[in-house]
């Protein structure tokens, strides 16, 4: 896995949010930030989907947070995001994307309750999810992940292999599919970030140009607190962001990126 890189996200950079004010703060600070990149770039701010991401937050936050106006949140980790949607299913608006690799026994997990899903990676997946899918009478938003950096940590499919993937998708007709979605390199060098955004742009534009009837390539899911203004100015659709709305978590991303054994 990555080593934890100096970045910005440290703690001081970005301090907890425990009340109702802290976290419509938050959320109004990083939504003006979302507004200046997309001016920046000629963008309409409506193309950009902010979509919090809550995983480590509790109950009792994310509920503040439901308050203060998020009705769609991400988490990486199937379990923890059923467990929450359980507990707050009072919360009847309240949608749930999951952002983080799935091994594919965990598919019917995911096919239950969840609205859209990040990082789908192989089609030994797609099949799995599509047939709890249908099982379930439900259908999912999903986006492909692409690994962007190259780096040996990171999930999703090689850049090159995307278009092949992308042509076998019609058959899982419970899948819908919008985009695509990458994590970009942790690095504190920014041209080797936005290098992340703006391949993952090129294969989305050349991918567009002949997607299969009813596979929907529009979407592109790339940022995180420490990039999404680059990734707006990239083209970004959705940013998935976590500490700059909920302030920083105690471990570096390496920890709760799950892996093969674990998660
Ligand atoms: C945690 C996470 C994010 C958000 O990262 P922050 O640094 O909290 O903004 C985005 N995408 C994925 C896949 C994540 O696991």
């Amino acid at each position: 896995m990555d080593t934890p890189t100096p970045s910005p996200s440290s703690a001081a950079s970005y301090p907890p949010a425990t009340t109702l004010a802290d976290l419509r703060h938050n959320l109004d600070a990083v939504q003006a930030r979302i507004q200046a990149a997309c001016q920046r770039v000629g963008r309409a701010p409506e193309e950009v989907r902010l979509l919090p991401v809550s995983k480590t937050i509790d109950e009792a936050r994310l509920r503040l947070a439901h308050a203060a106006g998020c009705t769609f949140l991400g988490e990486n980790k199937v379990q923890e995001a059923h467990a929450k949607w359980q507990a707050m299913a009072d919360l009847t608006d309240l949608r749930w994307s999951v952002i983080g690799h799935l091994q594919t026994n965990k598919a019917k997990l995911v096919a239950s309750f969840a609205s859209e899903f990040q990082a789908l990676d192989s089609l030994r997946l797609a099949r799995a999810l599509d047939r709890r899918l249908q099982e379930e009478g439900r259908s999912l938003d999903v986006f492909v992940q692409v690994n962007s950096s190259g780096e040996a940590s990171k999930y999703g499919l090689a850049p090159e292999d995307v278009a092949a993937f992308v042509r076998e998708l019609p058959a899982f007709s419970a899948l819908r599919v919008r985009g695509l979605m990458t994590l970009a390199a942790l690095s504190p060098d920014a041209a080797r970030v936005r290098a992340c955004f703006v391949l993952l742009r090129d294969l989305r534009d050349r991918l567009r140009q002949d997607a299969p009837d009813g596979i929907g390539m529009d979407e592109l899911s790339m940022g995180m607190s420490g990039d999404f203004e680059t990734a707006i100015e990239e083209g970004a659709t959705v940013v998935r962001v976590g500490q700059a709305i909920f302030g920083a978590r105690a471990l570096p991303d390496s920890h709760y990126w799950p892996t093969e054994s674990g998660a």
